[in-house]
């Protein structure tokens, strides 16, 4: 009998590597770039070459893919370059539809790299599904969705944009980073790929680049997207995927308390004078609340909020936090804050006076007292 394990159990156990000669309980780091052949010119462990394959990225692919559900999983030297790989296994011709808000990295790939390439791309606000209806076209390919999304967590409903792409021929890739298959499970609402950027939570501790495509079937499609990690070589190094690996054990428990803290920041921030608006999908007035409570198990431990007095009033909250660092990226163990149109340059539509925040490990009154002195 064969009895479902949860995912704090299935974090754990994928993360065990079997095969160790030494009986090590955490799995050993293998660098060698190349493996020896056997006298009748076999490759007895099924190791080749390091870009083609090694031991400690099938690991990380194999953990990967226990803890999305998913058939196999194609690991990248990062989140862009998973993201890359998904766009260049489509063919000139092909149209992409992307969120408005897409992470402006994956904006930046179809504009600048794809589009010259032939790569026709669409952009929709996926929370309103009649605009997403309206973007479709007869080589529509590949639906791109994002949730929740950067930055103001808007919520998309993956199970109704899945049915309605899947109904036009179009494949879904979710990318799942903030959410995390501790919160949400893109499979089991029809996503057909699910990207990640390990850099995030997945790694955790703002130590490691990296990136994956985690698929449903092991299709054509997947094939390509082999083909390209394989031959492209934009694949993560052993230690990196060992990094992964050991981070993904302690991911259940970190992402719950993150959210978890992450929704007393925002509830306390909600009713703080000084703030002019809270984004968090856990909070009942925001626009995604209904679909995130459906779809995920709880709400992130990503927000950000709009500080009364325009850009200057919000650089200065930026500038008298003690605990918050001021950085971008996100998933970490540390509180990150970040003044996000900086970040993102002239051609940002993000408010001016928006701050990002991604809630960290510590004690969640000590963030709230670190914010409420700096908004003071
Ligand atoms: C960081 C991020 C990426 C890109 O990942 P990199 O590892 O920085 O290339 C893609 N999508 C989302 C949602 C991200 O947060």
């Amino acid at each position: 009998m064969t009895r479902p394990i949860r995912i704090e159990t299935l974090a754990v156990q994928s993360a065990r590597f079997q095969d160790a000669p030494a009986g090590a309980v955490a799995a050993p780091i293998i660098l060698s770039t190349t493996f020896e052949r056997a006298a009748d010119g076999t490759f007895p462990h099924g190791y080749i070459y390091s870009r083609s394959g090694n031991p400690n990225r099938e690991h990380l692919e194999r953990c990967l893919t226990a803890l999305e559900g998913g058939r196999a999983c194609i690991a990248f030297g990062s989140g862009s370059a998973a993201t890359a790989a998904a766009f260049q296994s489509l063919s000139p011709g092909d149209h992409v539809i992307a969120p408005s808000d897409a992470y402006y990295g994956t904006a930046k790939l179809l504009n600048e790299v794809f589009g010259p390439w032939g790569l026709q791309a669409s952009y929709a606000d996926m929370s309103v599904l009649g605009e997403l209806e309206r973007a479709f076209r007869p080589n529509t390919k590949l639906v791109w969705i994002e949730t929740p999304s950067n930055p103001l967590l808007k919520v998309t409903d993956i199970k109704r944009v899945a049915a309605m792409a899947h109904a036009r021929g179009a494949r879904v890739v979710c990318d799942n980073t903030w959410a995390t298959p501790v919160l949400q499970r893109p499979f089991e609402l029809g996503a057909d790929v699910v990207m990640h950027a390990t850099t995030k939570y997945l790694g955790g501790h703002s130590d490691v680049l990296g990136g994956a495509l985690v698929v449903r079937e092991d299709d054509d499609f997947a094939q390509r997207i082999r083909l390209i990690q394989t031959t492209g070589g934009a694949v993560p190094s052993p230690f990196e995927c060992w990094l992964v690996v050991r981070s993904i054990r302690s991911l259940p428990l970190r992402v719950r308390a993150q959210a978890d803290s992450a929704a007393r920041v925002a509830r306390h921030l909600e009713q703080h004078p000084a703030v002019e608006v809270v984004h968090y999908p856990g909070l009942e007035r925001h626009p995604g609340y209904e679909v995130a409570k459906k779809q995920m198990s709880a709400f992130g431990g990503m927000l950000s909020f709009q500080v009364k007095g325009g850009r200057e009033a919000a650089m200065r909250v930026a500038a008298g936090v003690r605990i918050f660092t001021r950085a971008t990226s996100l998933g970490g163990c540390e509180s990150l804050i970040e003044h996000r149109a900086s970040v993102e340059g002239p051609a940002s539509k993000t408010p001016a006076n928006l701050l990002r925040v991604s809630v960290g490990l510590e004690n969640a009154e000590d963030l709230i007292a670190d914010l409420s002195d700096a908004l003071a």
